[in-house]
């Protein structure tokens, strides 16, 4: 088990559609257990595996004193709306608002290939729907207007101007912010 270095935007394989797992050994278990610490170490709400490096459909989040794991999780209900700033631990320091259902309903296994039906409401709701976009290679910047989103990625590049590679230590945001 080990805190991970996370892949900011820019790296190809936050834009992968992740892949099904179809064997459940020790390397899913040793995933999730990653998945743990480095949210965990960067405070965050949730963490996918593509933020890691690795294209596997297998995530994590932690909100209202529920965690959750998800592998090869699908949405089988969707309910109400609501818009609620949101920001992503591989987009630091970037957040705006988003809208998601308010409460989700998910089918997916645990890290043992248990099925498992998960709820989640609020917060817990939208960290799930925001993990299972990163596991299709989606943003949360893609569910923002056009116009606003151009301006965010472009305050992003400004300020990260001088970084090497898409690779980062983990980054503690600072305050209360949420991110995913
Ligand atoms: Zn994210």
């Amino acid at each position: 088990m080990s805190v991970r270095q996370l892949h900011l935007l820019g790296s190809p394989v936050l834009r992968q559609r992740a892949h099904e797992v179809a064997r459940y050994d020790d390397g899913v278990k040793a995933l999730v257990a990653d998945l743990y610490d480095t949210m965990r170490a960067a405070k965050g709400v949730g963490l996918a595996a593509n933020q890691i490096g690795v294209a596997r459909r297998v995530a994590v989040a932690a909100a209202d004193d529920k965690e959750v794991v998800l592998v090869n999780p699908v949405i089988v209900e969707m309910d109400g709306q609501e818009v609620a700033e949101e920001g992503c631990l591989s987009i630091p320091e970037i957040f705006a608002d988003v809208g998601r259902a308010e409460h989700v309903v998910v089918e997916t296994t645990d890290a043992e290939g248990k099925r498992v039906r998960v709820e989640g409401s609020g917060l817990l709701a939208r960290a799930i729907q925001h993990e299972i976009d990163h596991l299709d290679g989606i943003l949360f910047l893609d569910r923002i207007g056009p116009i606003k989103r151009r301006r965010l990625v472009a305050d992003y590049k400004k300020a990260h101007k001088d970084d090497t590679g898409y690779l980062k230590d983990i980054i503690v945001p600072e305050g209360a912010a949420k991110a995913y």
